[in-house]
């Protein structure tokens, strides 16, 4: 199963990646964390990605792209994945279509998670994360908005909306039943 989800800062995606990753038996493959990752080991991507992460831009496409170039290459992919934060703009997502479609691989669906705003931004200042002040908060909503939002229609046909409210089993087994059956 290769899913791919989307989503504002704060709706859960994070969480909903881990519970899915669980259930399907495929790895939960995190933009953010990898970026993360690369800076806390002090890579040459980290360095790059360093300021856009702090600010809560996104970080240049190609870079971007090739870090999950690298990340797709590990074997543990082989059945599939749940991308986290990946793809982020229209660019992203036609890079990972070539990455894809170069293997003879398709994605079988994209989750959307919708929550309230307000719902939003307490989850996120709750986090405490470093990156995570209400100033970088509102511009990470801002970049979802103008950058991210236009891959709804660009996914039209495999796109699956779930709203992200109550109880995080609950909303992974609604994500789980709308589902395309899962090809052999
Ligand atoms: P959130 O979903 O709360 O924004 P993430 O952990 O997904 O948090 O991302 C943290 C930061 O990592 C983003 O603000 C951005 O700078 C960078 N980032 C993550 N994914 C991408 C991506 N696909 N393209 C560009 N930058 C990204």
């Amino acid at each position: 199963m290769r899913l791919v989800l989307i989503g504002p800062p704060g709706a859960g995606k994070g969480t909903q990646a881990a519970l899915l990753s669980a259930a399907l038996g495929v790895p939960h493959i995190s933009t953010g964390e990898l970026f993360r990752d690369h800076g806390a080991r002090g890579t040459a991507l980290g360095r790059d990605a360093e300021r856009y992460v702090e600010s809560g831009e996104l970080v240049p496409d190609e870079v971007t792209v090739e870090m999950v170039r690298l990340r797709l290459d590990e074997p543990d992919t082989g059945r599939g994945f749940v991308l986290d934060g990946f793809p982020r703009t229209v660019a992203q997502a036609d890079g990972l279509e070539a990455l894809l479609s170069g293997a003879g691989l398709r994605l079988d669906a994209v989750v959307e998670l919708t929550a309230p705003e307000q719902v939003l931004v307490d989850r996120l200042l709750g986090r405490g994360r470093q990156d995570d002040t209400e100033e970088v908060i509102r511009n990470r909503q801002r970049v979802y908005h103008r950058d991210t939002a236009p891959l709804l229609s660009h996914y039209a046909d495999l796109l699956v909306s779930v709203q992200a409210v109550g109880p995080v089993e609950k909303i992974a087994e609604e994500v789980l039943a709308s589902l395309p059956a899962q090809a052999p």
